[in-house]
């Protein structure tokens, strides 16, 4: 079994970097030659991509069979590439398997030392040479490892669709650019369809009806339908890396969450409030405890600009908003409550600070606060605001200004 050089992960799916070393020559002359090179020649190409710029112009998607008795496939075809030398002139990318992936080329993550960003180099699986703009020459590759149990194939789908999508969004590409091994082989042939999804599923004559098990069949309407499924399954991926709002995404090595935020409260209610009234105008919201602040969102990005747009939205909506980091900037002024300040109990607070249940009468009733405690996060509230009356502690958290 291989070691991998590193280990990362990609939007979910484990990788195994293991990527074939830049001016690596065919060791094995017979091999080479059987693979139609000449002995001695480059394993790889050895080159960027897009005429040498490392630009990646689209994601093409491969189906290989699983290996009978295999458990990490992806290993065991990276092991017969480098350094076994048994699989031709075939490079690609990733093999993607139930397990994860195994990377065997440069792809331009910048998620691994080996692979830093704008180093995506050429592979070798369109079956289209090196016409410049062809498959091999502009694009990543793929090969999702199916054709063994039902869920054994679900699950390296959706890693390959985790991975398509991840790619597609890392290089600012819309959904249109993922294509198919069989999208390269009909251009080849001069067969070009303006529906992208048509020129997916057209075969042609000695080229590879790929990927198979994705097509589902030879019928070129049924594989149609079948690929635009595991497009639609890409797409869903890819619309949640570009900025469909999530509470919370988490950001993988490298990253920067933008948040969309507006208000920041210490008092809950307050939080709640604000989330009401930005409801109301059509925005999602969420509030989310930073250092002790509700502070409500809007939501959060992977990419900047999608956040900024959001923000200048809730701006023309009459809302103070701001776009910070994951690792947060200086918040807005918190709301802070005083000696003397009136208060009520949230909604649903049942307990003093000191986990004790509260007469029924206390949640509902107005209180001065009296007191504030330990980092203003205690309170000492009381039916008036000076004598012996009640008193009790209460965390500041659970009431809000009335
Ligand atoms: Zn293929």
């Amino acid at each position: 079994m291989l070691t991998p050089n590193a280990t990362y992960t990609m939007n979910g799916v484990k990788i195994r970097e293991y990527i074939i070393p830049d001016g690596y020559r065919w060791k094995d002359a017979a091999k080479a030659r059987a693979a139609g090179f000449n002995p001695g020649s480059l394993f790889k190409k050895n080159q960027k991509l897009s005429g040498g710029t490392g630009k990646v112009q689209a994601v093409t998607i491969h189906n290989t069979g699983d290996l009978p008795k295999v458990y990490d496939d992806g290993e065991q075809y990276t092991r017969a590439t480098y350094p076994n030398e048994n699989m031709g002139s075939a490079r690609v990318h990733f093999y993607v398997d139930d397990t994860g992936a195994w990377q065997n080329l440069k792809a331009g993550t910048g998620l691994t030392p080996a692979d830093p960003i704008g180093s995506a180099e050429v592979g070798w699986h369109a079956a289209d040479g090196s016409v410049s703009d062809g498959g091999n020459m502009t694009t990543v590759a793929l090969e999702i490892i199916e054709n063994e149990s039902t869920e054994h194939d679900r699950i390296a789908r959706d890693n390959g669709a985790r991975i398509a999508a991840w790619l597609l969004w890392k290089n600012g590409l819309p959904i249109s650019k993922l294509v198919t091994h069989s999208f390269w082989g009909a251009k080849k042939h001069g067969k070009t369809n303006s529906d992208v999804d048509v020129q997916c599923t057209t075969p042609a004559p000695g080229e590879h009806w790929c990927p198979m098990y994705i097509f589902g069949s030879q019928n070129q309407s049924k594989a149609l339908q079948n690929w635009k499924t595991f497009k639609q399954q890409v797409k869903t991926y890819l619309d949640k890396l570009n900025g469909t709002p999530d509470p919370a995404p988490d950001p993988t090595p490298g990253e920067t969450i933008y948040r969309v935020q507006t208000g920041a409260y210490k008092i809950k209610a307050n939080a709640e409030a604000l989330a009401e009234k930005i409801k109301a105008k059509g925005f999602a919201t969420y509030i989310t405890i930073v250092d002790g602040l509700y502070k409500v969102q809007v939501g959060a990005y992977r990419v900047k600009k999608y956040a900024e747009a959001e923000r200048d939205k809730l701006k023309a909506a009459g809302f103070n908003a701001f776009v910070t980091t994951k690792s947060g900037t200086a918040a807005p002024a918190a709301e802070e409550i005083a000696v003397g300040d009136k208060v009520q109990c949230n909604a649903g607070v049942k307990k003093y600070s000191n986990g004790v249940t509260m007469p029924e009468w206390v949640r509902t009733a107005i209180l001065y606060v009296r007191q504030i405690e330990s980092g203003g996060k205690i309170f000492l509230v009381s039916t008036q605001k000076t004598g012996n009356q009640y008193t009790g502690r209460v965390n500041a958290t659970d009431v809000h200004k009335v």
